[in-house]
């Protein structure tokens, strides 16, 4: 039985983890290493481990720093099977067809300045394209239900259980047996915190040998979230009043879902003003909203029950509208149904 660490070790990002057991080898996510220019460089290093021999790679979700290098992986030899809830499944899809079309255009501009300089424009090849993404996804094989062990082979099992850091978010525990020992390692992903909206709290994390654990934010204390959103929706209506615009910059996956979740709470509260027009624009925020839409299964209580009382949480027109969108609270809308 042996760890290794591939990244996201002395560092942020990159989360690379591998299980050596049984004769069986089980990766721990593949995440692009992000912040700097060097950091980039990284992602062009050997892995540190054969592709070819991982037999499984476990994803705890679908943050770009966790699923980044999959393509890249897959490109390299890994024909193993990657396991994953099923909106971490779409999410991923999503996040690494953006980055493969992020890597081309950055290539593109490197190889233009290259050219410039009259270096070989060989040289400058992306990271992964966009056909490389759309490969990686045949790895996909079984989907991982919160709190159903998976066995992966004789003496390996593994379980996910809700992390609540984002939609399909997992930390993932597995069990292993070797040569008559037994451990339970449990591999923490990203967590999140009680009290969200849409996602439900972490699920208390079961008993374990070994925890391997994510720490980015283990220095400091997040301030409560209830006056951001007094916050919000201060400056929402002191702006609306004024006859100006809002303009919320936002990361496309889960930040901007919480938003329009807290937008529409505010207009069905009454604390905004119900005349209100909101924009999603960006393609990649509504697509993830759109993946959102897919996944009830992912809420907590209050959500699902506002789901399934029919509330258009995510403002599905906007959506549809890609861009140019109708009001999504037109003023003769009970609160209850904007
Ligand atoms: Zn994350």
């Amino acid at each position: 039985m042996k760890i290794s660490f591939h990244g996201a070790a002395r560092g942020v990002t990159g989360s690379c983890h591998l299980v050596c057991c049984a004769g069986h080898r089980i990766l721990i996510d593949c995440g692009l290493y992000q912040g700097s220019r060097e950091l980039d460089e990284e992602n062009r290093e050997p892995f540190g481990f054969d592709p070819a021999t991982v037999d499984f790679l476990l994803l705890t979700h679908a943050h770009l720093d966790h699923c980044g290098r999959i393509p890249l992986l897959v490109k390299s030899g890994f024909r193993g099977e990657i396991i994953t809830t099923s909106a971490s499944r779409e999410l991923a899809r999503l996040v690494m067809l953006d980055a493969a079309r992020i890597h081309e255009e950055d290539a593109m501009h490197r190889a233009r300045q290259a050219a410039r300089r009259g270096r070989d424009e060989k040289e400058i090849a992306p990271l992964y394209t966009t056909l490389d993404a759309l490969d990686s996804l045949d790895c996909f094989g079984a989907t991982a239900t919160y709190g159903e062990p998976l066995t992966l082979a004789p003496g390996i099992r593994a379980t996910f259980f809700d992390a609540g850091h984002i939609l399909g978010s997992a930390f993932i525990l597995l069990e292993l047996e070797e040569g008559g020992h037994r451990r339970r390692v449990l591999f923490s992903g990203d967590m999140g915190y009680g009290g969200r909206a849409i996602l439900r709290d972490p699920a208390p994390p079961p008993h374990a040998d070994v925890v391997v654990m994510e720490t980015t934010y283990g220095n400091r204390c997040h301030k409560p979230l209830q006056p951001s959103v007094e916050e919000l929706y201060e400056a929402v209506n002191d702006t609306f009043h004024r006859g100006g615009n809002v303009v919320i910059p936002s990361f496309a996956l889960e930040r901007s879902q919480e938003i329009l979740y807290y937008l529409r709470e505010g207009v069905a509260g009454g604390l905004l003003p119900a005349s209100m027009q909101v924009f999603l624009d960006s393609p990649m925020a509504i697509s993830a909203t759109e993946i959102f839409r897919r996944h009830p299964e992912c809420y907590d209580a209050a959500t699902a029950a506002l789901f399934r009382g029919g509330m258009i949480l995510f403002h599905c027109r906007a959506c549809a509208s890609r861009g140019r969108l109708p009001n999504p609270w037109p003023s003769t809308a009970s609160p209850e149904v904007p």
